[in-house]
């Protein structure tokens, strides 16, 4: 895979999308990031919860070709249930 990215902007989602790092869904009125770049198909963007992009910043591209959606979406998970419990 190659990859060049172009630009990030954060936006908030008008559709329900999908999230290439954990695969989980992006709901509609949900902040997230989108990331434009080139890639093997050209010009595209990918959407990313901001969370899940908040861990790739120190990625290299072997960690990004070996991502593993199951681990994130865990991960994912755990944050939500700390913010549970610190609400309550
Ligand atoms: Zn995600």
């Amino acid at each position: 895979m190659t990859w060049t990215s172009i630009r990030d902007e954060t936006r908030k989602s008008r559709k329900p999308r999908q999230c290439i790092l954990c695969e989980d869904a992006i709901a509609v009125g949900e902040t997230y990031v989108a990331r434009t770049g080139i890639g093997d198909d050209g010009r595209v963007t990918v959407a990313m919860h901001v969370d899940c992009e908040g861990r790739t910043r120190d990625w290299s591209i072997d960690d990004w070709e070996s991502n593993d959606a199951y681990e994130m979406r865990g991960l994912r998970e755990e944050k939500k249930s700390e913010s549970d419990y610190r609400a309550g």
